[in-house]
């Protein structure tokens, strides 16, 4: 079982944080499909309608080939007793973020390294794609693991024995996963 590192304790649920590295080699041949995934992605409202989110005009394997390294970093929030599912899903809104904001610093401390956002970018109220125009953030923008064709769930059940958890109707989660990462050059 993976080590929890405690992050912060907030109103109605706490952040713990888990991390696992690997090589960019062992996690492409097991868990990054980029038709397979690509194909899912387009049930998603975000598909065709943001820059970090496919389809891309280039292959995210040559995002993935720049590096030999990758650091999974998956922040669990469990709610406390008598948190709802809505206010659980609140809470993972505002915990995306702030593991974006720590995502690039971590980024800017490790210089020619990538990091992947959990889930899709959210930088701009409405993305500049739906419009036709370019990113407006090109050098903040980070795209997300599952952007790139990695598989989150495979992911949370095998490298944090947690896998992921959904609210239901009527039942909060254990806990939500936010799974990000950091590629670089270091093995
Ligand atoms: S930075 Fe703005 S324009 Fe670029 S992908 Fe994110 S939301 Fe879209």
């Amino acid at each position: 079982m993976q080590n929890k590192i405690f992050v912060r304790e907030c109103d109605g649920y706490t952040v713990f944080r888990m991390e696992q590295i690997t090589s960019v080699e062992d996690y492409l041949s097991g868990y990054v499909d980029v038709p397979k995934f690509e194909a899912l992605c387009r049930s998603c409202p975000n598909y065709g309608r943001k820059w970090s989110c496919p389809p891309f005009g280039t292959d995210p394997m040559e995002i993935w080939k720049k590096y030999n390294t990758l650091r999974l970093i998956a922040h669990i929030l469990v709610p406390k007793d008598g948190t709802t599912g809505m206010e659980l899903l609140a809470a993972h809104e505002e915990e995306k973020n702030k593991l974006r904001l720590w995502l690039t610093a971590y980024e800017e401390a490790h210089p020619k390294s990538l990091a992947l956002w959990a889930g899709t970018c959210d930088l701009c109220g409405r993305c500049a794609k739906i419009d036709g125009e370019p990113c407006r953030f090109p050098e903040q923008m980070r795209h997300s693991i599952e952007a790139l064709g990695g598989d989150v769930g495979k992911t949370a059940a095998d490298y944090f024995d947690h896998p992921i958890q959904w609210i239901t109707e009527n039942q909060t989660p254990a806990y939500m996963t936010l799974m990000g990462g950091l590629l670089y050059n270091g093995i």
